[in-house]
């Protein structure tokens, strides 16, 4: 079983590797044995300095992933590192939040392009690789916003809706080529993008109570489904998306 589940000599590719769930599933994934490139806007010393810690190889990536041709360099860049991309986390994403009445276009185009455009061209380049190599395990974060409405996020909404789509789209084309294409749709988890919401006491006390767990998520919670949807422990597991979200889908 432990082999099922190890990751040793594998190349996961993360994007938004420098905080938040993107550095907490980096961690997961190097401790089970991955060497991690990392993409983000900035250089991610923390990330970089926890992975060479445990041992395994760490590239950073500095990219905008809002930029048209961003993810072409990004892959081109990251093969100059390693032969292989093994694993493709496609983690980064951003929020913005107004009433949809007042709702900018540039609320919607900026989320739009980093929750979707980045990430369907992500799939897209780095499944050609994978294809050529016959293997690969792609896991694209999606939200409990890929199932319900929200409040004051339509770009948002709208593009993890679309997320969870385009992860069935894929894995229907791909999964008999040996690639599975999965997502993990987190709950309510403490991270710089729900900080505003946790200020909020009122909404923080109604999700809480709504969450059967009783308590938001965390990165580290995130440790275990990416080893499994990245690993062995998952070949026959394709086009789902797992909740992580301490039962909120079910309450
Ligand atoms: P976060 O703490 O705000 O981190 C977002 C990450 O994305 C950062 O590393 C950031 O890089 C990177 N990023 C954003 N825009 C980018 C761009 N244009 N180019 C390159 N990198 C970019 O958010 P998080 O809570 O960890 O969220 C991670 C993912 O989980 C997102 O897709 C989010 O929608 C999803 N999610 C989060 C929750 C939650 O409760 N937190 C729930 C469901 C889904 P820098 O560090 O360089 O800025």
């Amino acid at each position: 079983m432990e082999q099922s589940f190890s990751l040793q000599g594998k190349v996961a590719l993360v994007t938004g590797a420098g905080r938040g769930l993107g550095q907490g599933m980096t961690l997961g994934l190097a401790e089970a044995g991955a060497d991690i490139i990392g993409v983000g806007y900035a250089p991610m010393p923390e990330t970089q300095e926890k992975v060479e810690a445990l041992g395994r190889r760490f590239f950073a990536i500095e990219a905008d992933l809002s930029k048209e041709d961003a993810v072409a360099t990004v892959v081109s860049k990251a093969l100059t590192y390693v032969d292989k991309i093994d694993i493709l986390v496609n983690n980064a994403g951003i929020i913005r939040r107004n009433e949809a009445e007042n709702f900018s276009d540039e609320d919607w185009n900026d989320v739009i392009d980093v929750n979707l455009h980045a990430v369907f061209k992500m799939c897209r380049e780095v499944g050609k690789h994978m294809l050529e190599n016959g293997s690969g395990k792609i896991i694209n974060i999606a939200s409990m916003l890929s199932f319900q409405g929200g409040l004051r996020v339509p770009s948002y909404t709208a593009s993890k809706h679309a997320v969870a789509g385009l992860t069935k789209s894929f894995a229907n084309e791909w999964s008999g080529r040996g690639i599975n294409v999965n997502a993990i749709a987190p709950g309510y988890m403490v991270t710089d993008n729900t900080a505003q919401l946790r200020a909020n006491e009122e909404r923080n006390a109604y999700i809480t109570s709504r969450i059967p767990q009783g308590e938001w998520g965390t990165p580290e919670d995130l440790k275990g489904p990416i080893v499994f949807l990245s690993s062995d422990a998952s070949r026959y597991v394709n086009g789902h998306i797992l909740y992580v979200d301490g039962g909120w889908m079910s309450s």
